[in-house]
């Protein structure tokens, strides 16, 4: 057997799998080392992708030709556009996953990339040579050497689970923890932390009265991830919705001193945008009750993940609250609900390439990266997985900024900002959210893949053509013009200044559409209703994503601005008392150091930017 490679990647997760069909996809010979790869594609926790800003995120890992989207178009059976009475930049697409299904086209994508082996087996310590990696060695005593490694390791390294007052060892239920290695990262004075998350328990489908729940059923047609993705073809189900009740929380609340986060078991700092229902009952101690989705695990599975109830109580009082949910009454369950603490590095000890400052050739991506979610981890380890093959093959890493991606967004946020909890996105944390839509992430993102050689003939061949696509419809649409009195004429209001407008630029008013437009010039009938749409959107945003490009040329024009180490912050008016103490303390030497304090907004910046010029033309008038 081989046993050097380009590339080696720790972990068959979300984050491991796309790290090494990255590295595959631009050249580098890889190996994807994990523990079995019966689990490569597991998902630990909710069978869903997406969401609210991860739907963002899978999207763009698709751009860049990786494999969730896809994955999860394959093994959806419950679509839903989240957010679809607000504007499309805001926009998620969910799928409820069925757990096989994602796992077997996971590890379909991971057996059929060539340069890509799978080695089963537990990687235990570190090759180093002259000051970087140079390999990994197993607990079996086998010895692989790299160009360089992507860690992966999720929520196993010194992982420990928690049920009640309960310790189990473990990196996820009935799977070891990685020890190890953990403390051989302890030994290169790494800043580790302890971070944690809970899962709830899982239910016996036939023991739930469904009878009187409502009913949630998904989207028709479902919208797919995957640009590359026709049609949904996999049989979609509902979910149903219960919820807790005054019962419930009473029970949560006599029992508060046996839940493992409540007693001062646990040391890691839990997510605080997924909380456990104990969090939840004390935190809204004035809630009576709180939803909870019944998610089905599969088509031909009886398992039900109750969405909601995540717990680190004993069993038994697990059991006695959710038999207090309508439709629980009778429930039993197949696995109660547990809490894991693991170990992470805080990430502002990588480089936004990923790589860890203190040992070339070491990337990191993922859950060991205090993040949460499997949409976090597989566009960190996308990114990773490139740019330590880009690394091994003598190239300069691929960094997306925050104005080109919430991939850049994520990064960004984690190697200047660091995390204080499990990280997760939101569309809240992208600035530049007119611009980073969902439906464009094509637009955005696959010309990077392509430049980088990350993406394959048939995405290369689909994204052309819509591209061209697209260029005609933009052109029909520019090429036809009207003035506010003919437009009247057909029923369109616009303001009467007197000036043609284009089609484009009509269409970007939000009470016109294609429709009315068509009755004007029939010809713009012809356009596809995928281009159709998508020209809409573009138009719709235009003029916002316009303004966006300024501010973000502005923005990074005034970044060499310096800062007097006297700057008088008090001074400005609408700089919240937060930043400015923050400021006041940090003393940044120019805007662009401004820019990487904790909580810094793009607003605020232009605020000391403006001030900062205004004081300039001042002293030299
Ligand atoms: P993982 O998916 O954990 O994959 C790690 C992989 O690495 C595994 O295949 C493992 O076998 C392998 N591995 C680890 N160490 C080694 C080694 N030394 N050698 C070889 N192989 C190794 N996310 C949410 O968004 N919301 C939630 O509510 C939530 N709850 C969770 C609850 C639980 C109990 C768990 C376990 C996870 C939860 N998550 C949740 C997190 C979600 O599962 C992770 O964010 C996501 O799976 C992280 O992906 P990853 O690729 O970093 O790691």
């Amino acid at each position: 057997m081989k046993d050097a490679f380009d590339i080696i990647v720790v972990g068959g997760g979300h984050a491991g799998t796309e790290a090494a069909a990255a590295a595959a996809r631009v050249g580098a010979r890889t190996a994807l080392v994990t523990h079995t790869f019966a689990t490569v594609g597991e998902m630990s926790c909710n069978p869903a992708i997406g969401g609210l800003g991860k739907g963002h995120l899978v999207r763009e890992i698709d751009a860049l030709d990786g494999l969730m989207g896809g994955a999860a178009d394959a093994a959806g059976i419950q679509f839903r556009l989240l957010n679809r009475s607000k504007g499309p930049a805001v926009q998620g697409p969910r799928a409820q996953a069925d757990r096989k299904l994602y796992r077997q086209a996971i590890q379909a994508a991971i057996r059929a990339q060539p340069g890509l082996d799978v080695l089963e087996g537990q990687v235990d310590d570190l090759r180093i040579s002259d000051g970087r990696v140079a390999g990994v060695e197993l607990a079996d005593g086998r010895m692989l050497a790299a160009g360089a490694v992507v860690l992966t390791t999720g929520t196993f390294l010194r992982g420990l689970i928690h049920i009640g007052a309960e310790r189990i060892a473990a990196g996820r239920v009935d799977e070891p923890p990685v020890v190890r290695l953990a403390e051989r990262l302890m030994a290169l004075e790494l800043p580790l932390g302890r971070l944690k998350t809970g899962t709830p328990a899982r239910l016996h489908a036939g023991s739930i009265d469904w009878s009187g729940l409502e009913e949630q059923p998904g989207d028709d047609p479902p919208t797919p991830f995957s640009f590359l993705t026709e049609a949904i073809t996999t049989r979609q189900v509902p979910c149903h919705i219960t919820t807790t009740t005054p019962a419930t929380h009473q029970i949560i609340r006599d029992n508060l001193s046996r839940s493992a986060m409540y007693s001062g078991q646990i040391e890691g700092v839990g997510p605080r945008y997924c909380p456990s229902i104990e969090d939840k009952v004390v935190r809204f101690a004035d809630r009576d009750h709180h939803q909870v989705f019944l998610e089905p695990e599969g088509l031909d599975d009886d398992t039900i993940y109750p969405n909601g109830v995540s717990t680190s109580l004993p069993a038994d009082v697990q059991l006695a609250f959710l038999r207090t949910l309508p439709g629980l009454e009778a429930v039993t369950f197949k696995k109660p609900g547990y809490a894991i603490e693991y170990d992470y590095v805080d990430p502002r000890a990588l480089k936004p390439s990923l790589e860890l400052n203190a040992l070339p050739g070491l990337f990191l991506a993922g859950q060991i990266n205090g993040t949460t979610g499997y949409e976090e981890a597989g566009a960190q380890g996308l990114i990773a997985g490139l740019n330590a093959a880009r690394q091994a093959a003598g190239q300069d890493a691929v960094v997306l900024s925050r104005a080109d991606a919430y991939t850049g967004v994520m990064i960004d946020d984690l190697v200047t900002r660091g995390v204080a909890e499990p990280y997760r996105m939101f569309t809240s944390r992208a600035e530049y959210r007119l611009k980073l839509r969902a439906d464009n992430a094509d637009q955005r993102l696959t010309p990077v893949g392509l430049k980088a050689g990350l993406v394959g003939p048939a995405r290369a061949q689909a994204f052309a053509a819509k591209s061209e696509a697209l260029a005609v419809a933009t052109d029909m649409l520019e090429a036809r013009a009207m003035t506010p009195t003919a437009a009247a004429a057909h029923n369109i209001t616009l303001k009467q200044d007197g000036r043609k407008r284009t089609a484009f630029e009509m269409l970007s008013y939000p009470h016109v559409t294609l429709g009315d437009l068509t009755r004007i010039w029939p010809e713009l009938g012809a356009l596809p209703s995928s281009i159709a749409q998508q020209v809409s959107i573009d138009a719709n945003y235009a003029s916002y994503v316009r303004r966006q490009d300024a501010d973000v040329a502005q923005l990074r024009r005034d970044e060499a601005l310096e800062i007097p180490g006297n700057f008088a912050y008090a001074a400005i008016a609408g700089l919240s008392n937060e930043l400015r103490q923050k400021l006041e303390a940090h003393r940044p030497a120019n805007v662009a150091q401004a820019g990487r304090i904790d909580g810094m907004t793009p607003a605020a910046l232009v605020l000391i930017a403006a001030h900062l010029k205004k004081a300039d033309a001042k002293a030299s008038a």
